[in-house]
């Protein structure tokens, strides 16, 4: 069984359904059923008996684009547990970039965030080649660049108060920093916060990094030890924008790739490319009526 919803302009969804059920059809997957998911009424659930997850999403990429969508082998359902990557996915900035524009050289190092997030980059020789030039700033250049540069992403705050609500526990993993990501995620409401530490000596950055990195594999085995720890066959939800989200992505039950590199978003088994965070909500048959904030 292949289920998809998928969220796309309503102009697109009408002129666009009865071509992309053909195309699939041409395809040999014929599909069961399509209609609008109960609730807020904006949300397609497509479903067919048999298909390539892949080819699937490759057929409604053509048809609605850009949408938001889920393609599982099953009825989605709420997940026990959340797991997602900061920077430009729970906010709009990439937080070492913005930091890094107080030292005068927020070109220099965004050209090397852009390239590791490609995935172009080997993550950890990236972070330290980053973290060695903010050597001598100031710490409370961060508290600084907090305050006037971080914002949360629309629907943010709501998805991750509403699968609260819904029982579901909520990890914050980052590639980013801890001088971040704690302040973020008590503004978010995430439980736990898994990331990197810069090291500060005498109130500024030495350059370096404290104990180890959070890489790609961190945030896999972060996500695979809290499914554990929550039992067997609960559902996961992963949200990431980059590179260093893939193997996450990947091993998540709904991963869900937010206004992501390509690379991330071939990899994940959902996308967000036309509304905001709360679409994940919509995806997962959450209805606005049990939104929280
Ligand atoms: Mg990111």
């Amino acid at each position: 069984m292949l289920i998809a919803r998928l969220i796309a302009e309503k102009a697109s969804l009408e002129s666009q359904l009865d071509a992309a059920i053909a195309a699939l059809e041409g395809e040999g997957m014929a599909v069961a059923m399509a209609r609008l998911l109960e609730g807020d009424g904006d949300v397609v659930q497509i479903s067919l008996p048999v298909g390539d997850p892949a080819r699937l999403r490759a057929l409604l990429d053509a048809h609605f684009s850009p949408s938001d969508m889920l393609v599982t082998d099953h009825e989605p359902r709420v997940p026990q547990l959340f797991v997602s990557d900061m920077d430009s996915t729970m906010i709009g900035q990439e937080c070492i970039d913005e930091l890094a524009d107080y030292a005068g050289l927020k070109d220099k190092i965004a050209d090397i965030t852009e390239r590791a997030m490609q995935g172009e980059l080997d993550f950890e020789s990236a972070l330290r080649e980053r973290v060695g030039l903010l050597e001598g700033l100031s710490e409370g250049a961060i508290s600084q660049c907090l305050a006037e540069r971080i914002r949360p992403v629309e629907g943010a705050r709501t998805l991750v108060a509403t699968l609260r609500a819904q029982g579901c526990r909520t990890v914050l993993v980052t590639g980013g920093f801890h001088h971040f990501a704690d302040p973020v995620a008590e503004m978010l409401g995430f439980e736990r916060v898994v990331g990197n530490r810069l090291d500060v000596s005498g109130g500024t950055l030495t350059g370096g990094l404290v104990g180890a990195i959070t890489d790609s594999s961190v945030k896999q085995k972060v996500l695979e030890e809290e499914a554990a720890g929550l039992g067997a066959g609960i559902a996961s939800l992963a949200t990431g924008d980059g590179a260093n989200d893939i193997p996450m992505l990947e091993v998540a039950t709904y991963g869900v790739a937010y206004r992501a590199k390509p690379k991330a978003r071939a990899a994940a088994n959902g996308s967000i490319d036309f509304g905001d965070l709360t679409s994940v909500l919509k995806l997962l048959g959450i209805p606005e009526s049990d939104w929280a904030s």
